[in-house]
């Protein structure tokens, strides 16, 4: 799509919330209003449109969202006493569970649009328009246009695809929407059913993207390891599958996928591991307790013994498998007992990095009329104690890589002078001193020191290095 000469240039300010598929969302909102003369705003103040990309996961979000939406509209009040105007817009989970709601708890909203509408944006921005032409001088209410369905088209036909790639690394949604109904989790209520996008669509974006630069390619899903999607020749493609062509791209060097659940990691994808040098050593497999029991009251579909056996089956393919997991503490009936086979599952695989969360009961979800919600002084001690273990396992993964050299995706400008930040082929960030002409491109880095959340290190080669050269053996870090 191309810009309409005559339009006039416009700010759009998009605040993102949430998990690494709201942040393409966002660039894809961004995408599709650019033909409407929308063009990146560093600050609210500068801008003619807000978006608030919400996310439904953490306790609080939507006071959250609200509170933010209390100071747009003291914007908004600003802006239209000086004659211009602010067009807000909610976006995301938050809006696709509390559409009406935020219309009628904050009148100066003017878009609030679902996860699978946004190609529908620029007719929702032209209907805000016509509203506020009409509107009566004075008033601070917003446009109420509302588009929280769930169509049948898949809106990715209706997107136009990414074209601009900064730092040698993108993002390629494969999948969208989740079936799993863990009775925690309020995703597929607010993102629908699961969809999978056809092997030629992903294919022909990651190619743009490779062209545009593009050296690393994220494939995103909430349910990314069940994607199945229509191949070019008629017949269905797992993951494994679509992974094996891609790395087929010339230039392509590095794959990952993201988030998997432990019931879609089939023998092809482990396999995938072992056979495809693109593929990066690292996998985010959310096991979220080590027991038994609260795994059945999740409704998670397999039990501990499932998900250690995937880590040894991984290991075996790749010997460098780096894992990361999220884990909740204090899920409804949590005994201590539970939580120590938590903290056993934790100690038995050695994890490279995870996201531990409390407990927090989404309103609609099964888990939140559970009996025996755990206390919050429980939870909070929980939390602490496995965060200590899980802070002191990635201390001594990080660890493990002083003194060796390791290829590094240079993907943005550091904070000191002359400093630029990268990843490992484990994804820990690599500061190192560096040409800005490096970022985009992978260079040998020998690591120096190693932080608790990140890695210091000296760039030794500038070409291009194989990610097996780094850890010839595995890297430990059980405790
Ligand atoms: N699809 C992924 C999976 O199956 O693991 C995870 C998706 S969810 C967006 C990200 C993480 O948020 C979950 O893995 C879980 O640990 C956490 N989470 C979701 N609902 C939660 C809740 N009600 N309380 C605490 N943490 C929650
Ligand atoms: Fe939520 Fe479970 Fe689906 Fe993950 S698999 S998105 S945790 S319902």
């Amino acid at each position: 799509m191309t810009e309409a000469p005559t339009a006039r240039k416009k700010g759009l300010f998009i605040r993102t919330y949430g998990c690494q598929m709201n942040v393409y969302d966002s660039e894809r909102m961004a995408d599709v209003l650019r033909p409407l003369g929308y063009a990146p705003a560093s600050t609210p103040d500068d801008a003619d449109m807000v978006i608030v990309n919400t996310c439904h996961i953490r306790e609080k979000a939507s006071e959250k969202v609200f509170s933010e939406l209390g100071r747009l509209r003291d914007l908004k009040a600003q802006k239209r006493q000086a004659g211009d105007d602010l067009v807000i817009a909610v976006a995301g989970c938050v809006a696709q569970a509390e559409g009406a709601e935020i219309m009628r708890r904050q009148p100066a909203v003017d878009i609030v649009v679902g996860p699978q509408a946004y190609h529908r944006l620029p007719e929702m921005v032209a209907r805000a328009a016509r509203a506020a032409a009409s509107r009566r001088p004075g008033t601070m209410k917003g446009a109420g246009v509302l588009d929280t369905e769930f169509p049948v088209e898949p809106k990715f036909d209706h997107l136009p695809a990414p074209t601009t790639v900064s730092g040698g690394s993108a993002f390629v949604s494969v999948q969208e929407g989740c079936d799993k109904f863990c009775t925690f989790c309020v995703v597929p209520y607010t993102r629908g059913a699961e969809y999978s996008r056809p092997a030629a669509a992903v294919i022909a974006e990651a190619r743009g993207l490779v062209a545009a630069g593009a050296r690393e390619i994220t494939l995103l899903g909430q349910n990314v390891n069940a994607w199945h999607g229509a191949a070019p020749d008629g017949s269905t493609w797992t993951l494994a599958r679509l992974i094996a062509a891609l790395a087929e791209i010339e230039g392509l060097a590095r794959i990952r996928y993201t988030t998997s659940h432990p019931r879609d990691m089939d023998a092809a994808l482990i396999a995938a591991h072992r056979d495809v040098p693109a593929l990066m050593p690292y996998l985010h497999l959310p096991v979220q307790s080590g027991a038994d029991r609260v795994l059945e009251a999740m409704n998670r579909g397999h039990g501990r013994d499932h998900y250690l056996r995937l880590v040894d089956q991984l290991r075996a393919a790749r010997p460098d498998m780096a894992l990361s997991t999220d884990i909740i503490v204090g899920f409804p009936g949590e005994t201590d007992g539970d939580f120590d086979d938590t903290m056993r599952l934790v100690r038995e695989v050695g994890f490279a990095a995870a996201f531990s969360f409390k407990y927090s009961a989404r309103p609609g979800t099964p888990a939140a009329m559970m009996a025996r919600q755990v206390p919050e002084a429980v939870r909070d001690a929980r939390l602490q104690a496995l965060q200590a273990l899980l802070g002191e396992q990635q201390r001594r993964f990080n660890g493990a890589l002083t003194g060796h050299t390791v290829p590094v995706l240079f993907q943005e400008a550091g904070r000191k002078p002359g400093q630029l930040l990268g990843k490992s082929p484990w994804l820990q960030s690599v500061h190192a001193d560096g040409d800005a002409r490096l970022l985009g491109q992978i260079v040998d880095v020998r690591i120096v020191a190693a932080h608790a959340v990140s890695l210091s290190g000296e760039i030794v080669a500038g070409d291009f290095a194989s990610t097996r050269t780094a850890a010839a053996k595995p890297i430990e870090v059980a405790a």
